[in-house]
């Protein structure tokens, strides 16, 4: 079956949404969109320059006194207006989700439900943050935190997900009182800047949430501003050594939320069919391109065959095509610059003998070979130093790796630079909590996954990054505690 054309009539119209005013032109050149199914050029992104990052961060640091002035009940309906209305418009944004990334509606259509989710539970905050008592003993004194907003923040979002991640940080900057900033990056502005308008159909003030979608340069142009309170960045670890570089200058407060390596481990005891199951899921998912996709899996070695052989029985039955159509599972990764790069680490990774070839390795051809699709690739014995396992692949590689006792699973699993998700399989509950408590990893899921629901911390450990997103956790990154001391 060809390709669908994506839907171009469902692009937002503005270059920039800035203090509430949509711009048609803007400074920074344009990068010009390819849709990764069929790798024909789209439309002519419109970047953000130095000027408009500039207008950005004054538009919203003028909205500051006016959002925070604001009575807690009317921010707090405003934010449940826009999780209502991300709902409304739940159709356009899977599609321009869809458009942006070729990530497969049948996981694009939960993202607006993810989205709003994330505001709706944010709204709910607006009127709860409280500080602390503080004791002051022996002192007669009063003693007492008021947890305040930073300010202006910037959030800077990734490709992969860039409607969820937008939601699961701008929504907690902006129900902890602080302005927005928010940068996607130039291959995925589409979905943030349709909801930059939905805000101000929201009643969100002018100046609140203002969108500039910008590639490298305007991203540090952002990051090196003086007017910036924190930033948040979730993207590789790469980009944010450059963004802590640049953050130096004013020793602005950065948040991260970085890749990972996560692994699952399978003890024989664990119900093995769903193991293989959602270790599958760590290729499938957005072909592989997701931060706490499960991409090593270490198995019991009395069970290692058999788990091996469940997961790879089921690859060719993973309907891969067209991201429009309704039964397909896996689409192609973003761009041709990354289908090139996963392709030449799975060559040489199979040169280097660092693992044994099981299944895939190349890319798909006939009528998809326009498009950016690699094949659903398993290596099995792959030593657990090499790049295979020490590396984000970000594509839809499986790692398999056998383990003899627990002690060497939760070591294998812990011998990585990354620490974001773990996943254990076994029928043990006291197995399941000890290994659980001894992973490096900020988020650990047993025997199921359910998602990331907006109550959920989730951030990483090491190289994963520090600080979360999600829950009372998630809100207080973005506040700082101010003590107000008063003699009695
Ligand atoms: P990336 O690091 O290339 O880009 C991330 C963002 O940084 C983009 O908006 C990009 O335009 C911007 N940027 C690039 N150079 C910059 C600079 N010098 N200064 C400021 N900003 C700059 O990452 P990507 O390829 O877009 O996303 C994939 C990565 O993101 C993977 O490593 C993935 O694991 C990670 N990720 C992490 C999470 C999480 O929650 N932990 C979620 C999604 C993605």
């Amino acid at each position: 079956m060809p390709i669908t054309e994506p839907p171009l009539d469902v692009l937002p119209g503005p270059a920039a949404l800035i203090g509430g005013e949509r711009l048609h032109s803007t400074g920074g050149g344009s990068y010009q969109h390819v849709y990764a199914a069929t790798g024909r050029p789209t439309v002519e992104v419109r970047l953000s320059g130095a000027d408009e990052i500039d207008a950005a961060v004054r538009a919203a640091r003028r909205a500051l006194p006016r959002w925070r002035a604001m009575p807690a009940n009317e921010r707090r309906a405003a934010l449940f207006r826009l999780a209502q209305l991300v709902t409304g418009h739940a159709e356009t944004l899977s599609a321009l989700q869809t458009l942006e990334t070729s990530v497969p509606q049948r996981f694009a259509a939960s993202f607006p439900v993810a989205a709003a989710d994330f505001f709706g539970y944010y709204a709910g905050w607006t009127d709860k943050l409280a500080g602390d008592l503080i004791e002051t003993w022996p002192s007669r004194a009063l003693d007492y935190t008021l947890p305040e907003p930073y300010g202006v923040v910037a959030v800077i979002v990734p490709w992969n997900g860039a409607m969820v991640s937008l939601a699961q940080i701008a929504g907690a900057a902006i129900a902890a009182g602080n302005t927005v900033v928010l940068k996607p990056p130039e291959r995925a502005p589409f979905t943030a800047l349709r909801i930059g308008e939905l805000c101000l159909e929201a009643g969100l003030p002018p100046g609140v949430v203002n969108v500039v979608p910008a590639g490298p340069e305007g991203g540090d142009a952002l990051v090196r501003h003086p007017m910036v309170d924190k930033i948040h960045f979730t993207g590789s670890g790469a980009t944010a050594k450059k963004v802590l570089a640049a953050a130096l200058d004013n020793l602005t407060p950065v948040g991260l939320e970085l890749g990972g390596k996560s692994a699952h481990l399978v003890f024989a005891d664990a119900n093995l069919g769903m193991a293989a199951r959602q270790a599958l899921a760590g290729l499938v998912i957005n072909s592989g391109q997701g931060c706490a996709n499960g991409t090593r899996v270490l198995v019991e070695a009395a069970v290692y065959e058999e788990v091996l052989r469940l997961a790879s029985g089921r690859l060719r039955h993973i309907p891969m095509g067209d991201p429009f159509a309704a039964g397909t599972s896996m689409g192609p990764v973003v761009d041709e610059a990354a289908c090139l790069r996963i392709l030449s680490t799975i060559d040489a990774a199979g040169r280097a003998g660092h693992g044994r070839l099981v299944s895939g390795g190349g890319r798909l051809d006939g009528e998809l070979a326009g498009g950016y699709f690699v094949e659903p690739t398993v290596f099995a014995d792959v030593d657990n130093e090499s790049p295979l396992a020490q590396c984000e692949i970000f594509g839809p590689v499986l790692s398999f790796l056998p383990f003899e006792t627990e002690r060497e699973a939760i070591e294998l699993a812990n011998a990585s630079p990354y620490g974001l998700a773990g996943y254990v399989h076994t029928g043990d509950v006291r197995r399941a909590h000890r290994v659980s408590q001894a992973l490096h990893a900020g988020n650990v899921w047993v025997n199921g996954f359910a998602g990331i629901p907006p109550s959920m911390p989730f951030g990483g450990t090491k190289q994963s990054g520090h600080g979360r997103v999600g829950g009372a956790a998630g809100i207080r990154e973005f506040t700082r505690p101010k003590n107000v001391w008063t003699a009695l």
